[in-house]
C-alpha cells in the first residue's frame, strides 16, 4: 500500500498551561517548571489508555503548533538563539514554522487524574501555549531516547542567559497576594524572566529603557533590565472575562 497523499490527525487532548502568548515561553521544555494539564478528548478520555504510565518519569508530547500553522513554512528560518539574522535550515532547527507544524517536547509526568468522565494527564516543564492540541503522548524511555555522546555544537556555543531576578517592594507584595490563586507564580516568574526573554539583539544591553510585559496565567507582569538584573516592576491581574 502506498502512503496516502494526505492523512487526517485529530488531537487526543488539549493542554492548559500558564502561557497565554508566545512571548517569553521557554525555547525548549524543562527550562522552567511550568505545569500543564492535558485534558483528554472524546474516546481518549479513557484511563485504560494510560495503564502503566506511572512507570515513566517523563513523556514525549507530540503537538500541533496551532498558533503559527497558518503561516506555512520556509526552507531557511531565523535562529533566535544565534541572534541577529543568522539562518538555519528548517530541518536543522526546532522552529515552529515547519511542514506539518508538529512540535515535540519531553516533559515530566506528574500523574493521571480521573474525575468521572474527565481524564487529565498532569505534566511539568512545558514549553507549550495554553490551548495547544496534543496529537500523541508516548513514554520517554531513557535506554533508547537518551543518547550519551550526542553533540550540539551550535547551541552549546550560545548558552541561554541567566540573570538575577529582583522584585520591587510593590511587585513582591502583589505576587504574594497572587500566590493564593496561582501557587507557582513566584518561582515561574523567576524561571521565565531569568532567561531574559528579550529579542536576542537586545541581550547585550545591561540597561534597557524599554519596559517589557509578559502574561502568565491571567497576570500581566511588567519588567525591565536594570544594571544587568531583571527587575520585576508589577504584577497586575487581567480583568476577568
Ligand atoms: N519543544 C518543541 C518546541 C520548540 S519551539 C519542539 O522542539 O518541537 C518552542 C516555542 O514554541 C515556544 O517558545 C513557543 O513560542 C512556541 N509554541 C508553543 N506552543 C505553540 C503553539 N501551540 N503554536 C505555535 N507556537 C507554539
Amino acid at each position: 500500500m502506498s502512503f496516502p497523499e494526505s492523512a487526517t490527525i485529530e488531537p487526543v487532548g488539549i493542554i492548559h498551561t500558564p502561557f497565554r502568548q508566545k512571548f517569553a515561553i521557554p525555547r525548549q521544555p524543562n527550562l522552567a517548571g511550568a505545569k500543564g494539564q492535558i485534558v483528554m478528548q472524546t474516546d481518549y478520555a479513557n484511563p485504560q489508555a494510560f495503564k502503566g504510565i506511572e512507570a515513566f518519569s517523563h513523556v514525549w508530547l507530540l503537538f500541533y503548533f496551532h498558533e503559527t500553522a497558518a503561516r506555512g513554512w520556509k526552507p531557511a528560518v531565523k535562529a533566535p538563539r544565534l541572534g541577529g539574522n543568522a539562518t538555519l535550515g528548517v530541518f536543522a532547527s526546532r522552529s515552529t514554522h515547519r511542514p506539518n507544524s508538529i512540535g515535540m517536547s519531553v516533559v515530566k509526568n506528574e500523574g493521571l487524574s480521573v474525575d468521572g468522565d474527565r481524564v487529565v494527564l498532569n505534566v511539568s516543564g512545558v514549553d507549550l501555549l495554553d490551548g495547544t492540541p496534543v496529537i500523541d503522548i508516548k513514554p520517554y524511555i531513557p535506554y533508547a531516547d537518551a543518547v550519551n555522546k550526542a553533540d550540539d555544537t551550535l547551541t552549546s556555543s550560545s548558552p541561554i542567559p541567566r540573570r538575577n531576578v529582583i522584585f520591587t517592594a510593590e511587585a513582591d507584595r502583589q505576587c504574594h497576594a497572587l500566590s493564593a490563586r496561582w501557587p507557582d507564580i513566584i518561582p515561574l516568574t523567576q524561571d521565565i524572566l531569568s532567561q531574559d526573554p528579550r529579542p536576542a539583539y537586545r541581550h547585550k544591553l545591561d540597561d534597557d529603557d524599554k519596559v517589557y510585559k509578559v502574561s502568565l496565567y491571567d497576570v500581566d507582569i511588567s519588567w525591565q533590565i536594570i544594571n544587568g538584573d531583571v527587575v520585576v516592576l508589577s504584577l497586575t491581574p487581567l480583568p476577568a472575562g
